[in-house]
Formats: C-alpha cells, structure tokens, sequence
C-alpha cells in the first residue's frame, strides 16, 4: 500500500475539502486552521469538524471496494489502520471525555446482503490498533438506516438531501447523552449522510458530532475567488420554497424518487 499516502496539501478546516490557498497562506507549514472552504465560510455544517486519511481515488479506492463489494474482509484490517491515524489525529482537538464511535448503519436488508457493515468493521480494526483507546468508546447500535436510500450519484447536493430525509433515526440515545461523537463511514461524497447523521444524533441528544473516514472526494475550492455558491450547494436544511426554481426541481425528482423507493419496499 506503498501508493496511498495520507493527504497533504491545505483543506478546509472544518469540512476537510481541497483548498487553493495563496502561498502567503499555506506559508506555515501546512498549519491552516481557520481556513474555510466557501461553504464552510457561508453556513456551519452540523458537524464539529470531518477529517479523511486520503483521497478517494486510485489503490485507496480500490481498496474499499475490495471489501464493499467483493467481501475482501482482511482489506478492513489496513482501512482501520488508516482510520485509526485519523482517530488519533482527529482526538487530540476533541474536548476532553470519553468519545462514543458511532459508525453510519446500512439499512438490514443490505448488511445481510453483504454479511457486514463495512463502516462498523473498519471501525473495530481501527479501535485494536488505535494509541489510547481507553478514550473511546464503540456505540455501535445508537443509529439506524430505516430504509435503503438508493444511489445518490448524479443528484444534486439538494436532491441527495431530499433522498435522505427521515433516512436515519436514533435507536438509542443513552449513550451519546452530552457526549462528543465520532461519526465514522468508509467515504465522505459530499458529506450529506454526514450531515444528516449529525442532525439526527444531536437531536437524540449528543454534544456534538465530529466525522472521520477513511477516504473522501475533493473537489478543491478555490478561497481566493469568491463565486456564488449555488443554492444546491448548503449544508443546512434551509428556508424551504425560498428558490422556486429548485423547489419545482424537487418537486419533479419526488417523483422520480418515490418511484425508486417503492422498488425498494
Ligand atoms: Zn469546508
């Protein structure tokens, strides 16, 4: 695994996405804390902070499909490896107190299907491996996927949005009370089931939500031209109606979409 290298370069503080920053910024070795990606600088996500191990691209990504769709289980061994570097990287900045690991579900049908969650078992090779696991704490059933949410490749940011509304619900809320949670998930796209996790486990009542995968897309914003962002482009639920354009826009996908969740049961 010579070829997957951790990712270095300059990324938004919050969200992790690509950044292209002046030299004059990315002059402190690599230490760019306050810089936000233009959707960070315009709305907080609902999440603390979400941090990669690498891009998702290239033996990485093959890597995590070996294991999601090949059933390849001992390539969970080296993505906990990579996770546990990010653990231990993402922990040092979390408050003090014991963290509860929660890695994002699949929907029952799916995990039978596949015999696992992918999610869950690169989180319990990384907790073997990990520097003070004394600090964390595997809280493996407080989510659940209430249904199969279908692919969100070609949606739009809002359309991914509508497809996993009510997707997530908290089975048990004991034991994320008033605590910090790490979420955990194989790849962050666009941090939409990100998102939507952290929605659902703060209001089941956890302090707040950090995110760590193993890999993540980048897109690379560039901080120095200030474009408008699209409407689509929002991290927050969002006056709803406030753009009739996009409101018809989803409106015509509900339908769309209705029609594929029903092929889902
Ligand atoms: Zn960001």
């Amino acid at each position: 695994m010579t070829a997957v290298r951790p990712l270095q370069g300059a990324y938004c503080a919050v969200c992790g996405e690509g950044l292209h920053i002046p030299m004059r910024l990315d002059a402190g070795g690599g230490s760019n804390d306050d810089v936000r990606c233009l959707l960070c600088q315009r709305i907080d996500p609902p999440f603390e902070r979400a941090v990669a191990y690498g891009s998702y691209e290239g033996e990485l990504r093959d890597l995590i499909h070996l294991l999601k769709f090949q059933q390849v289980r001992p390539a969970a061994k080296i993505l906990g490896r990579m996770l546990a570097e990010t653990m231990a990287r993402l922990e040092q900045v979390m408050p003090v107190g014991k963290i509860a690991v929660v890695p994002v579900p699949l929907y029952a049908g799916k995990r039978a299907q596949r015999g696992f969650n992918q999610a869950e078992m690169i989180t319990r090779a990384a907790l073997k491996r990990i520097s003070r696991p004394e600090r964390f704490a595997l809280c493996a059933g407080v989510l659940l996927r209430r249904r199969e949410t279908g692919s969100q490749i070609g949606l739009t940011r809002h359309q991914r949005r509508q497809n996993l509304r009510g997707a997530f619900a908290a089975k048990d809320g004991t034991q994320i009370q008033k605590r910090d949670v790490l979420l955990i998930d194989d790849v962050l796209t666009t941090g939409t089931t990100a998102s939507e996790c952290a929605r659902v486990l703060l209001r089941a009542g956890a302090a707040r939500v950090w995110v760590a995968t193993v890999a993540r897309t980048l897109k690379i914003f560039d901080v120095i031209a200030l474009p408008e962002i699209p409407a689509e482009e929002d991290w927050d639920e969002g006056p709803e109606g406030t753009d009739q354009r996009l409101r018809d826009q989803c409106l015509g996908d509900q339908c769309l979409r209705d029609q594929r969740l029903a092929g889902h049961g």
